[in-house]
C-alpha cells in the first residue's frame, strides 16, 4: 500500500512536491502539544498550487491513505499530529497574497504567516486584526483550521469574524468556493462556517478572502496588580461591565515569575495575579479600566501611553507559554467560562493545583473568559506525570461545571477529545459525524482526532 501510494504521488505530481526522506518528515510529525504521541507519515507532500492538492487527494482517496492537513505546526491540541501511515500534506508552499485596499479585504493562501498577512495589509494603511500569541509562526491556514483567537480579540472579534469566503478541496479531491468578496451575502447555507475551526477534518482550505480593518487605533497600556488571582478575576468582570478593552490578559504569580526568570522587566514576584490591559489611546478608556481595577481591589494600577513599553509588557504576556515550558513540559488548557464565572474558575484551578501538588500557572485572555492553566510536571517523573494528567482532566470538568468549553481557540485535536461529548452532548456529536460522514466518506482527513 505504502508503496503503492508512493508510486502515484511521485507519477502526479512534481518532484518538488513530494519528500519521503525520513529526517525531513521527522519535522513535521509533532505540533506542539508535546504530549500527543506521533505516528510516522509515508510522505510529506508540499503543493505549489490548489491543483496539486486536489492530485493528492485523489490519489488519498483512490488508496485509502488518510491525509493530515499541516499549517506551521503550532497548534497545541495535536491537530497536526502525523498520522501512522499517512501523507502528511503541507501548506507551507501555498503563499498568494493579494490586497484589495478598496473593498478592504486580503485574498491569501494558507501557507503565509499570522505576521505576513498583517505587514501585507498594513502596506496598504490597513489592519488584520486576529492576533493569537504566535502571530509570527503560525500560519493563516491552521488560524482558519482552529478559528484561532488572540488578544486583541476580546474588542475585535475571532478568526471567523474575519472570513468573507474560502476555498476548500475536499477529501475525494474536489473543489468548493464558499463566499466571495462582497461583505454581504446570504446565498445558500454559510458553509465556509462549517470549515473554520474544523482542524482538518472537513477538508483541505487552500484559500481565504480575508476582511480587513482600517489601521489599528494607537493604544494606552494599562497595568494592574492584585494580591490574589481571583481578586484579578472579579476586577474583568468589573472592566468589561464598563468599557470594551483592546485587550485585557491576565498572568498569575506563577506566570509572572517564569516569564521574569527569562525577561526581567522588574515586575514584583510577590503579586498575586497581574492584568495588562489597553485601551484606545488619548482617550478616557484607560483610565476607567484603570480605576475599575482599583475599584475592584487592585494593589497598584497604572496607565502607560508610552508605545514601547506597552508592547514590551503585551510581549512578555506572549511568551509566557515558552517561558512555563523551560519549567518542565506542559499540558496547555484552553478553557472558557461566562465572564462573571471568572474567578470560581481561577479558583477551582488553584485547588486542583494544591491538591495534585502539579504547578499550574494560568495566563488567559481574561476578557474572553478564556484561560490557559499551564499543567506543568516533570517528565522523569511517572507519578508526578500522573498527577498532572488528573488535574488536566479536572480542570476542564471544573469550566463545563461552570457552564464552559473545554477549548476557546486551540481547538479539541487530540487532547481533548474525551471531554468534547461532555460539553456537548450525544445529540451534537452524531449530528457533527453525520457531517463528517457526508464530506468524508472513508474518514481519511485527520483521523483519529476529535471527528
Ligand atoms: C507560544 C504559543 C502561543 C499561542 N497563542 C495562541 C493564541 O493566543 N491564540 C490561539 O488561538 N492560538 C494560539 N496558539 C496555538 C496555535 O498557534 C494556533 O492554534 C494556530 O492557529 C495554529 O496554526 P498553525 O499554522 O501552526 O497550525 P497547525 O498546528 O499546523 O494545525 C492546526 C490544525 O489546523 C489544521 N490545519 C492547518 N492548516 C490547515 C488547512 N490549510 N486546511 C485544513 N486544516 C488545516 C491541522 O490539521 C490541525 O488540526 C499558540 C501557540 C504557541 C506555540
Amino acid at each position: 500500500m505504502a508503496v503503492a501510494v508512493i508510486d502515484a504521488l511521485a507519477a502526479g505530481l512534481p518532484a518538488d512536491a513530494l519528500t519521503t526522506d525520513p529526517d525531513v518528515i521527522e519535522g513535521y510529525r509533532r505540533d506542539r502539544a508535546m504530549t500527543a504521541e506521533p505516528g510516522t507519515p509515508v510522505a510529506l507532500v508540499r503543493p505549489a498550487d490548489t491543483a496539486q492538492v486536489q492530485t493528492t487527494m485523489r490519489i488519498a482517496t483512490a488508496h485509502g491513505v488518510p491525509v493530515v492537513p499541516r499549517g506551521a505546526g503550532t497548534g497545541l491540541s495535536g491537530g497536526a499530529t502525523a498520522v501512522e501511515g499517512a501523507i502528511t500534506l503541507s501548506t507551507e508552499r501555498l503563499r498568494h497574497c493579494e490586497i484589495d485596499p478598496t473593498s478592504m479585504l486580503a485574498v491569501v493562501g494558507p501557507g503565509l504567516f499570522n505576521a505576513e498577512v498583517k505587514a501585507a495589509a498594513a502596506a496598504h494603511g490597513l489592519w488584520y486584526p486576529p492576533d493569537p500569541s504566535s502571530f509570527e509562526i503560525c500560519s493563516i491556514g491552521g488560524n482558519l483550521a482552529t478559528n484561532a483567537g488572540g488578544l486583541c480579540c476580546v474588542k475585535y472579534g475571532v478568526t471567523t469574524d474575519y472570513v468573507l469566503g474560502l476555498e476548500v478541496v475536499l477529501a475525494d479531491g474536489s473543489l468548493v468556493r464558499l463566499g466571495g468578496r462582497t461583505i454581504k451575502d446570504v446565498a445558500g447555507l454559510d458553509l465556509k462556517r462549517l470549515f473554520v475551526g474544523s482542524e482538518g477534518t472537513l477538508g483541505i482550505i487552500t484559500g481565504a478572502t480575508l476582511r480587513l480593518r482600517p489601521a489599528a487605533p494607537a493604544v494606552d497600556t494599562v497595568v494592574a496588580t492584585f494580591a490574589g488571582v481571583a481578586d484579578a478575576g472579579r476586577a474583568v468582570a468589573r472592566v468589561v461591565g464598563e468599557v470594551r478593552p483592546s485587550a485585557l490578559e491576565l498572568m498569575d504569580r506563577a506566570a509572572v515569575a517564569a516569564v521574569e526568570r527569562v525577561r526581567p522587566m522588574g515586575l514584583d514576584a510577590d503579586i498575586g495575579a497581574l492584568l495588562l490591559a489597553q485601551g484606545e489611546g488619548g482617550s478616557a478608556e484607560s483610565a476607567r479600566i484603570a480605576t475599575a481595577c482599583e475599584e475592584a481591589g487592585a494593589t497598584y494600577a497604572a496607565v502607560s501611553a508610552d508605545p514601547e513599553q506597552g508592547e514590551m509588557l503585551m510581549a512578555a504576556r506572549r511568551m509566557a507559554i515558552p517561558c512555563v515550558e523551560r519549567l518542565g513540559t506542559v499540558m496547555i488548557e484552553d478553557v472558557g467560562v461566562p465572564v462573571p464565572r471568572i474567578p470560581e474558575l481561577l479558583e477551582r484551578v488553584a485547588g486542583i493545583s494544591e491538591r495534585h501538588t502539579t504547578a499550574i500557572p494560568v495566563i488567559g485572555h481574561a476578557g474572553d473568559g478564556n484561560f490557559h492553566p499551564l499543567v506543568t510536571f516533570d517528565p522523569q517523573d511517572a507519578e508526578a506525570a500522573a498527577r498532572a494528567r488528573v488535574a488536566f482532566d479536572e480542570v476542564m470538568d471544573a469550566a463545563l461545571d461552570l457552564g464552559g468549553t473545554v477549548t476557546g481557540e486551540h481547538g479539541v485535536g487530540t487532547l481533548k477529545t474525551r471531554h468534547l461529548e461532555a460539553q456537548v452532548g450525544p445529540e451534537v456529536m452524531a449530528l457533527s459525524r453525520r457531517i463528517k460522514q457526508a464530506l468524508d466518506p472513508d474518514g481519511i482527513l485527520n483521523p483519529g482526532k476529535w471527528l
